[in-house]
């Protein structure tokens, strides 16, 4: 049986990039999942992707801005008609943005604060219930390794992604002491090949291939991450393999914090 038989698992910003892993993995284990994202058709391209692979009808889509509390509503509601229920969340999307300190544009702060980290409060308070009812629950937030170390380019970015950290220990705590038979953790990727690193070439008005041979350099093990790499942590987090991790980060970082 797959490590996943049993979930029901509803992935955020899963049209591309990490969610779109995660989805995939997720269903490949066992799990129903419901994919979402703000852009509603590459949401539907990997639920239909997922089934197509799989020869069975597992994944599902709805579009979905996590900033929106209404749309979190409707989500929840998809995953009860969809999926029969929720028991694990993996808040995935997120966004950088540009600026130093002193560059930084206000709108850009508040716009990461509000994808990054707004997204997981409403995110725990509209699915919460449902997720109780099918406890054993994990709920899994995608944090990033610049959540636990600075520099001094992304301090929006930075900042958002350790607040993912502490809030992911004041839930996990909350479920626990609640007896709610449901746990949270963060996750913390280092530099992963998705779509996302466009951006960042473009930004640095650099080669996306020679960008990822810089960002190797830096690591350790002299490589960056595969999304897959990511997703089979979120398996295990989905998972009962890992009934006994709670309030806990997991560092998928190549040794950059080692
Ligand atoms: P990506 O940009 O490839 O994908 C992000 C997805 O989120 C997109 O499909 C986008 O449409 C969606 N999204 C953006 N705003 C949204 C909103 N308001 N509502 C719903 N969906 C929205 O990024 P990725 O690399 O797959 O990153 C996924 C997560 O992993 C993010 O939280 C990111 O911060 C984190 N992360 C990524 C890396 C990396 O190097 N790729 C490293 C560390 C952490």
């Amino acid at each position: 049986a797959g490590r996943c038989e049993g979930k029901l698992a509803l992935v955020t910003g899963a049209a591309q990039g990490l969610g779109a892993a995660h989805a995939r993995r997720l269903a490949e284990e066992g799990a129903r999942v419901l994919c979402t994202d703000i852009n509603g058709d590459g949401a539907a391209d990997t639920a239909r992707l997922v089934n197509e692979a799989l020869d069975r009808e597992v994944a599902f889509a709805v579009s979905h801005n996590v900033t929106d509390p209404s749309d979190w509503e409707a989500a929840v509601d998809a995953a009860r008609e969809h999926l029969g229920g929720l028991n694990v969340l993996v808040n995935n999307a997120g966004i950088g943005v540009a600026g130093n300190i002193e560059t930084c544009d206000f709108e850009d702060w508040k716009r990461c604060f509000s994808v990054n980290v707004d997204s997981i409060f409403h995110g725990c308070q509209k699915a919460l219930p449902l997720m109780r009812e099918h406890a054993p629950g994990s709920i899994i937030n995608i944090s990033s390794i610049a959540g636990l170390i600075a520099s001094d380019t992304m301090p929006a970015y930075n900042s958002s992604k350790a607040a993912v950290w502490m809030l992911s220990k004041s839930i996990a705590l909350h479920c626990a002491k609640n007896n709610m038979d449901i746990r949270c953790n963060s996750v913390h990727p280092t530099f992963v090949d998705t779509p996302i690193l466009d951006g960042t070439a473009k930004a640095h008005s650099l080669d996306k291939g020679i960008l990822l041979e810089k960002l190797a350099r830096q690591i350790p093990l002299r490589k960056v991450g595969e999304p897959d790499d990511i997703a089979n942590a979120v398996v295990y987090l989905a998972s009962d393999e890992s009934k006994f991790m709670t309030g806990a980060e997991l560092k998928l970082d190549g040794g950059i914090s080692a």
